[in-house]
């Protein structure tokens, strides 16, 4: 359980590739820092990561444990937790954790992530990351040349369809409940080799620990090795709203693709002092994206508390016997290195 008094620069929410990547940065600017991190990254149920570079193909957990390890290395803090909600404090934030414990911070990176949201396909979940898929370019590799069934969704599927044939030439789009497709979608679709099957999909068949088939409710069987879908991608946003944050929908033509929490390009949000990175800001992000814009959020709260340091500094200079200029004091003799102070300002 934290230190109720303990008071970081940084406590980071989510210990994913964008909060990790924060840390190390925010530690590495010899920033006091937290991570506390419920341990469900988005891809965990993933054999590898792809398209990571320097890191090509390692297994998800194991990324994030370097990270971790890397982070660690700078004097960041990480601790398995829940953060159920935070509070604005007339300077800074209390952070509330699901086993009731709280701790303070300067400023607040929150990095939860997503939900993916999957359709109530039988089979379908269990499947998740392993044969059923969304993004190509984290598996087409993987499924390259095989057969692929293609679940329309959303408005989007041709598309989908369209950019798996990258990967397969046997691809198959399933109807399923969607509104018939555009003559120029099927022109488009016969031209590249895809045919599409009617019907509503009821379940995957699944033999020897993988799939081998889409059942369509009439109970014809289409064999497939891997199935793509396209869930809604939810942000997993409680603590944001907890602050006053509202989700905001991403749209692609008139579908609702997820939701996000809106920030500038450096993830500051509308309330002062709290940063996003990675998926809960950004559905679209892959790892390195996510792990980029971490850093990106780093950096800009960093700039942030030196700005406040330098005001600080200064009122403390006006008021040489402020108890902010004995504190200045303090950290002086101590030595500038923050790692370990425990603030109580
Ligand atoms: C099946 C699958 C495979 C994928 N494969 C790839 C791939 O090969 N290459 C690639 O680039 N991308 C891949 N992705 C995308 C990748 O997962 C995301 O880009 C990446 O995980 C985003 O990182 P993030 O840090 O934003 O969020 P996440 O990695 O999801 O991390 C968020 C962290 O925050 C924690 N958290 C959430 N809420 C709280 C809370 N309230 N308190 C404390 N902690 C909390 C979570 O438990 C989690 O550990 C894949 C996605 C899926 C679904």
């Amino acid at each position: 359980m934290s230190d109720m008094n303990k008071r970081y620069d940084v406590v980071v929410i989510g210990g994913g590739a964008a909060g990790l990547s924060g840390a190390l940065a925010l530690s590495r600017a010899r920033r006091s820092v937290l991570v506390i991190d419920a341990g469900s990254p988005r891809n965990a149920p993933a054999s590898h990561a792809h398209n990571y570079l320097g890191r090509e193909g390692t297994p998800p957990l194991e990324l994030l444990a370097i990270g971790r390890a890397e982070a660690a290395d700078y004097g960041a803090e990480t601790v398995r937790g829940n953060v159920v909600s935070a509070e604005k404090l007339s300077d800074g934030f209390r952070v509330v954790q699901e086993d009731g414990s709280a701790v303070q911070a300067r400023r607040l990176l929150v990095t939860t992530g997503i939900v993916d949201e999957l359709p109530p396909v039988e089979g379908l979940a269990e499947r998740w990351g392993k044969e059923v898929l969304h993004c190509p370019y984290c598996h087409g590799w993987e499924v390259r040349d095989r057969p692929v069934g293609i679940l329309a969704l959303s408005p989007m599927a041709v598309h989908q369809a369209l950019l798996w044939r990258q990967w397969s030439d046997d691809v198959v789009l399933f109807r399923h409940e969607q509104p018939d497709f555009s003559d120029e979608e099927y022109e488009q679709l016969a031209a590249r080799g895809i045919s599409v099957v009617e019907g509503e999909v009821a379940a995957l068949e699944v033999s020897d620990d993988e799939v081998t088939g889409v059942r369509l409710a009439g109970g014809a069987v289409i064999p497939r090795e891997a199935v793509v879908v396209q869930p809604r991608f939810t942000a997993r946003s409680a603590v944001l709203e907890s602050l006053g944050l509202v989700p905001a929908e991403m749209v692609m033509g008139d579908h609702v693709v997820g939701t996000y929490i809106a920030a500038d390009p450096a993830g500051a949000t509308d309330v002062p002092g709290v940063w996003v990175a990675g998926n809960v800001a950004n559905l679209m992000e892959q790892v390195v994206g996510a792990a980029a814009a971490g850093l990106k959020a780093a950096s800009m709260i960093n700039m942030d508390l030196v700005t406040d340091d330098t005001q600080r500094a200064v009122e403390a200079r006006r008021t040489p016997f402020s108890a902010e200029a004995e504190r200045q004091v303090t950290e002086r003799v101590l030595g500038d290195r923050r790692h370990g102070l425990q603030e109580t300002r």
